[in-house]
């Protein structure tokens, strides 16, 4: 392969490195807005993965709490902001220690899910990804839970 067949953008974010078919996970976070200019890319090759999926979005710079819901489920992501065709700024992607309000707990039990209050999990093994809802103490792995 020469080149990435996705256009360069102006101004926005590029997400790589995303493991190839999570795509579209990663929009599900993103809820892309009617105004956002989308472009994906699917199965490109990769060196340091076999294949990975490419998000850009054009008008658009990612929230830190964006980028930390992406961390769930592409830990290995990068994210670019990208101001006049320049890398302006790389944002680490990272499962914070503390997630706030961005996934739901699965335990139907769980007291978040009876009352209307945010969420809250500690990531307690790094190499897992896992993380541990606050209110009940359910393990969950990162990547398998719903994003709000
Ligand atoms: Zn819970």
């Amino acid at each position: 392969m020469k080149e990435l067949k996705v256009d360069p953008i102006r101004n926005g974010t590029v997400i790589d490195h995303i493991p190839a078919g999570r795509v579209q996970r990663v929009l599900a976070i993103l809820k892309p807005r009617s105004s956002d200019i989308v472009m994906m890319g699917m199965n490109f090759s990769s060196r340091a993965m076999k294949k990975k999926d490419i998000i850009k979005i054009e008008g658009r710079e990612l929230t830190q709490n964006e980028v930390n819901s992406i961390a769930l489920i592409a830990p290995d992501a990068k994210v670019s902001i990208i101001r006049e065709f320049k890398v302006a700024q790389k944002t680490k992607v990272e499962i914070p220690e503390l997630i706030e309000g961005l996934v739901a707990c699965s335990n139907p039990k769980c007291i978040t899910n009876a009352e209307p209050m945010q969420t809250r999990f500690k990531l307690v093994n790094i190499e897992k990804r896992q993380l541990a809802c606050q209110y009940c103490e359910r393990v969950f792995m990162a990547d398998e839970m719903d994003h709000i």
